[in-house]
């Protein structure tokens, strides 16, 4: 047998999926890694079944799993159960049907909302299961903790290498610009786009001061690239910049304005869920093993982000 990676990416039509293809991309393909990407359209995951069918075709040795019912606050205080349900299914199937078919290692995505609460700032890895988590998102949350048992117990009862990465919120070219599911910079760059074009005032939803840590699908990319061929850990990675380059909603929609060029008024719906207030994480562990890695500053991350979606916006999800 050859010593040749095949290594295939579920849920690879998203928004982080794009992340890692342009990754692949930017660096070349490697002659000893062959790449599949795959989506729902391919195998529909919460099927056991088809998940199976699409593993006896693609027979992977590498497995980064991507595939999961997505979505920002609002999407999530509607469907807490389809979060809990679906995800767990999916994530059952693709698992067990790695360890079926030999995997050598699989990548799956946690979330830093998936952390608790009530916490101590910043949060680290060991603290995933130290408490619930926001009551907004418990479902998607609770599911994707599960993950974190499973790999466990794939390891101690099976010698497997399934880990796992906790990225901050994501963002970049092939987000969900849809405005109820989608989270708050794909919703935020539409309206100001639609505020330019109108003239009408660009609204935040809540009270702006909610702080978050962002990560560009493209720093995304590269550092899930890295985690699949360097990473060998069981327990769970983040990834994400430092600490203080966390910041307030209402601030990422001033640098959003002026990516978009509008210069009207900017107001607050406070009668909108402000969700969790913040989620700050540590990436101490991600700087010992990379102490060099260079994130994209944020501002040109927007202005990327948002030039593409002028230039998508015929055919963006929304
Ligand atoms: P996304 O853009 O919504 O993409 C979701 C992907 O999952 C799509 O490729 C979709 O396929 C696929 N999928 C959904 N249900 C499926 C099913 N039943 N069978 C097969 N494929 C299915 O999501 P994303 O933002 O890229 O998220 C990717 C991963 O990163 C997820 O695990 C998510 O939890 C995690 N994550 C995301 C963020 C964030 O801020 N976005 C932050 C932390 C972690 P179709 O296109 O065919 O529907
Ligand atoms: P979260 O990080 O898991 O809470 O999910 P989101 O990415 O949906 O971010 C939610 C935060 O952004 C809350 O404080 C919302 O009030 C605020 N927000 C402001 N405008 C928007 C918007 O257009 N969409 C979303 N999803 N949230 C928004």
């Amino acid at each position: 047998m050859s010593g040749k990676k095949i290594i295939l990416v579920t849920g690879s039509s998203g928004l982080v999926g794009h992340g890692i293809r342009a990754a692949i991309e930017q660096e070349g393909q490697r002659e000893d890694e062959e790449w599949h990407f795959v989506s729902s359209k391919d195998a529909d995951l919460q099927d056991r079944a088809s998940t199976e069918a699409l593993f006896e075709k693609i027979k992977p040795t590498h497995v980064i799993h991507l595939a999961a019912l997505v979505g920002g606050l609002f999407r999530n205080l509607d469907h807490n159960l389809d979060f809990f349900r679906i995800n767990t299914q999916i994530n059952d199937n693709v698992l067990s049907t790695s360890h079926r078919y030999d995997v050598k290692k699989v990548i799956s995505c946690l979330s830093t909302c998936n952390f608790p609460n009530e916490t101590k700032y910043p949060i680290n890895e060991t603290m995933l299961h130290c408490g619930p988590p926001h009551e907004t998102n418990f479902g998607y949350s609770y599911a994707k903790r599960m993950i974190d048992v499973q790999n466990k117990g794939y390891h101690m009862q099976h010698g497997r290498m399934f880990t796992s990465v906790i990225p901050t919120s994501v963002f970049g070219p092939h987000d969900n610009f849809n405005l109820h599911d989608g989270h708050v910079l794909p919703g935020l760059i539409r309206r100001a786009f639609d505020s330019k074009a109108d003239g009408t005032p660009f609204v935040i939803w809540g009270t702006g001061s909610p702080r978050r840590q962002f990560i560009y699908s493209l720093d995304l990319g590269r550092l899930f690239l890295w985690v699949m061929r360097e990473y060998n850990e069981v327990t769970p990675l983040i990834l994400s910049a430092e600490a203080d380059h966390e910041i307030s909603i209402k601030e990422a929609a001033e640098l959003i304005s002026e990516a978009v060029g509008y210069h009207g008024a900017v107001i607050q719906d406070t009668s909108k869920s402000d969700g969790q207030f913040k989620k700050t994480v540590s990436n101490d562990k991600m700087r010992k093993y990379l102490p060099d890695f260079k994130f994209t500053p944020f501002k040109q991350a927007i202005k990327e982000t948002c030039d593409w979606y002028a230039a998508n916006a015929d055919k963006v999800r929304k």
